[in-house]
């Protein structure tokens, strides 16, 4: 925690280049975290959520950097996390529960068996539904094994970017073409998520 207040956080001198784009990045999330809305906030929405198939100039005209690499592996960018971390919608819940057994255990409560339909995260055909976040995936992998996976997963922040939703929505690969990542794959990725984790939990406490 810094001294001061809201009034000494506006007192910094005028700053350009890389260190205008921090804090202009800080102040998304700073804006976010209190849920408010900025004028234009809507458009923005719209062009992020059309971004989801189409990574590349959103439609007012910047260039939305979504995808980064890691060890040859294209990893889930900052600022998608901390959409998911933070919905826009705020009558939205968060999909990623790290640190937050609160919240997962009620994405788990919400597990319903419903109609038949593909797993976000292994891509098989499940009947059941976390109904919070309002997709199928599945709660037992098999009918015998008695632990959960793939709802676990879907939910976990270590694991966000390699599901087969993330792998479409992120990379572009189609749904039918997603293989399971191995345990190798399955590290790294952890690895590279707690270091996003790290910067986006230490942006939330000097909000706060
Ligand atoms: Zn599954
Ligand atoms: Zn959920």
């Amino acid at each position: 925690m810094h001294g001061g207040g809201v009034d000494q956080d506006w007192k910094v001198p005028p700053v350009s280049g890389p260190l205008f784009k921090k804090k202009m990045a800080f102040q998304m999330v700073n804006y976010r975290a209190r849920n408010m809305h900025y004028p234009g906030d809507e458009k923005m929405r719209g062009a992020t959520q059309t971004g989801k198939k189409y990574r590349g100039t959103g439609n007012v005209g910047m260039t939305m950097a979504t995808t980064q690499e890691s060890n040859g592996m294209k990893r889930a960018h900052y600022d998608t996390y901390v959409d998911e971390k933070m919905p826009r919608d705020r009558h939205k819940k968060p999909r990623l529960c790290s640190g937050n057994m609160t919240l997962l255990t009620e994405h788990i409560r919400s597990m319903e068996n419903k109609h038949k339909g593909k797993c976000k995260y292994c891509g098989k055909f499940t009947y059941m539904m976390c109904t919070l976040c309002g997709v199928h995936v599945c709660w037992k992998e098999g009918s015998t094994a008695t632990n959960l996976t793939c709802v676990l997963q879907y939910h976990d922040d270590e694991y966000y970017g390699i599901g087969m939703e993330d792998r479409n929505t992120l990379f572009g690969v189609p749904a039918r073409a997603y293989k399971r990542p191995s345990e190798r794959e399955i590290r790294e990725n952890r690895k590279y998520m707690r270091e996003l984790r790290l910067k986006y939990e230490a942006a939330v406490d000097n909000i706060n």
